[in-house]
């Protein structure tokens, strides 16, 4: 990653996943879901590892971009889902695969609130 620390401008961060792999595996590879932080930031006492408020904080504001990403509409199809999240076919199947579909005209799609709910791994932060 070409980025800084978000928090000290460190030069060299690591790569934090907001939704943990075991949260929401299909998210592991969506470029929203990416922050840089350096180590310290990443695994050091304040960091969204060791500290639970840093955790749901990093989460809100990722829950607040996914609003803003699916914000132009109520539903949509699987590939408009893969295209704004930026992730492949298979991972976005996860996602959709559970939640109930919506007739759209001769195809069918699926709820903004269930989509980001799935992306963030089955919960959302208040
Ligand atoms: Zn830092
Ligand atoms: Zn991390």
């Amino acid at each position: 990653m070409d980025k800084k620390c978000i928090v000290c401008g460190h030069p060299y961060p690591e790569e934090h996943h907001v939704v943990y792999r075991s949260q929401q595996s299909a998210m592991i590879n969506c470029p929203h879901n990416k922050i840089p932080l350096c180590y310290e930031h990443h695994r050091g006492n304040k960091s969204p590892h060791m500290d639970r408020n840093l955790d749901v904080k990093y989460k809100r504001e990722f829950q607040e971009r996914l609003e803003y990403l699916f914000s132009i509409k109520e539903c949509y199809l699987e590939g408009e889902v893969q295209a704004i999240l930026m992730i492949q076919k298979k991972d976005v199947r996860k996602i959709v695969k559970t939640l109930c579909v919506v007739i759209m005209g001769d195809d069918v799609g699926y709820k903004r609130e269930d989509i980001i709910k799935q992306a963030m791994g089955g919960r959302l932060y208040g």
